[in-house]
């Protein structure tokens, strides 16, 4: 892509209101636009950064089976009154309709899925069924802050499991575990699996995935000696220095977090609000073991950010990067024209950069950008050769055209 196309430009400044890193450096490299607190839109570099981390979660539900489906977002009241969601949820959005209708906007689809699945399970032999979807989940939270972290409006993906037993579902819920390891790592970020009280209607643990950044909102408690961490919310008893409850190593860390991600045993619930089940191997009725899997792909895009930045801007992972070269000709455009369209042939993501500025500002915005390399074709160097710099390193080296694309 050409810079000079792009519509949204980086700003001068980042906005005054910015409380976060996040807020400030998508703000102001052009990423995101605030349209009021909690709500954003997605401008071409930030819907790219969406869509890669989309896809990495997509690969990887997709692997332990997971099928990807598409529900409403405005939801009928009625499916909220039968789980008691209606009444007891308070982030849920009510919306009174012209008819006198009135309906609820999807801030988790459990009262959705529960009848679209279990109304085409007949026996235990339909089972197990994992559906997921990624799309907007919208909260009436309180405050809505820390830019992308806490939207009143944020994408998300949400499976949910349905099973025939205990063991089937416990089962699944590790091999599900697993593979959130493997998305965070993916995106180039390190979570902490705690333990955590069930929330609203579970009485069961449920594990959150927690990234240690002060943007965050969550208190955790966490052991080096070991891979213990609980949310300090439930944590009775333990305390920072204190003793680990799994290994007994002394000297729990205490850091602010950010939930990316966590996993739900629903139980029995959903299947008996709905009275929907399914026949067992005896021909009983039975209700089905629930999980869901939420990871919140808005709030990890702002994680990143939190994780992976200087005092110049943002310094994206390839993984997510919108872009994988960032390309400044200075005097040289023939040259960088020529090399454009061979870094797009060989399918090299690139943005060059073929506005009628000075190095200097160019340069800035490739920094603020965060985009990993940047490639510079300047009068100094001789032809063929092309400088190379990493934006997570300090050093500048010049390269042939094909080392280049062996580099890349
Ligand atoms: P939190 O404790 O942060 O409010 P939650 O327990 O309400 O999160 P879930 O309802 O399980 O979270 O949602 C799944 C995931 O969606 C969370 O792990 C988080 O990453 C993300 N998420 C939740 N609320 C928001 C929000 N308001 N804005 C952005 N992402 C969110
Ligand atoms: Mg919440």
């Amino acid at each position: 892509m050409r810079y000079s196309q792009l519509f949204s430009k980086t700003l001068r400044e980042a906005p005054r209101d910015a409380d976060t890193i996040n807020h400030k450096l998508l703000t102001q490299a052009g990423f995101v636009d605030q349209l009021m607190a909690g709500v954003y839109t997605y401008l071409p570099l930030g819907l790219k950064v969406l869509r890669n981390i989309e896809q990495i979660v997509r690969e990887e539900m997709n692997i332990v089976g997971g099928e990807e489906i598409l529900m409403p977002v405005l939801h009928p009241k009625d499916n909220w009154v039968t789980t008691g969601g209606w009444d007891n949820i308070d982030v849920l959005f009510k919306i009174n309709s012209r008819t006198e209708k009135e309906y609820a906007l999807g801030q988790s689809e459990e009262e959705i899925v529960t009848p679209l699945v279990m109304g085409r399970v007949n026996s235990y032999k339909d089972l197990p069924i994992a559906v997921y979807q990624i799309h907007w989940k919208f909260r009436d939270e309180l405050r809505a802050k820390s830019g992308i972290l806490r939207g009143r409006e944020f994408f998300m993906k949400d499976m949910y499991s349905f099973h025939e037993s205990q063991e089937d579902f416990d089962q699944y819920y590790s091999k599900v575990k697993d593979a959130y390891m493997k998305i965070f790592e993916r995106l180039g970020l390190t979570a902490k699996v705690t333990e955590a009280s069930g929330g609203a209607f579970s009485k069961k643990i449920s594990y959150e995935f927690m990234v240690l950044t002060d943007a965050g909102e969550d208190d955790i408690l966490y052991c080096e000696a070991c891979d213990f961490c609980v949310n300090t919310e439930v944590a009775e008893g333990l305390l920072e220095g204190g003793v680990c409850s799994r290994c007994s190593a002394s000297g729990l860390k205490k850091a602010r977090a950010s939930e990316v991600g966590n996993v739900f045993d629903l139980g029995q619930k959903y299947g008996k609000d709905f009275d929907m089940g399914f026949l067992d191997k005896e021909g009983q009725k039975q209700f089905p073991i629930m999980g869901c899997y939420g990871i919140g792909i808005s709030r990890a895009m702002g994680v990143i950010v939190e994780k992976f930045n200087d005092e110049r801007g943002i310094i994206w992972p390839e993984s997510v990067s919108p872009f994988k070269v960032y390309l400044i000709s200075i005097g040289k455009d023939e040259e960088a024209e020529s090399l454009y369209k061979e870094l797009q042939e060989k399918g090299v993501e690139v943005l060059y950069d073929d506005r009628d500025k000075n190095p200097g500002q160019k340069f800035a915005d490739c920094d603020l950008m965060g985009i990993p390399y940047r490639v510079v074709l300047s009068g100094k160097l001789e032809d063929g050769k092309v400088e190379l710099k990493k934006r997570s390193g300090n050093e500048v080296e010049i390269v042939s055209r094909e080392e280049l694309f062996a580099r890349l």
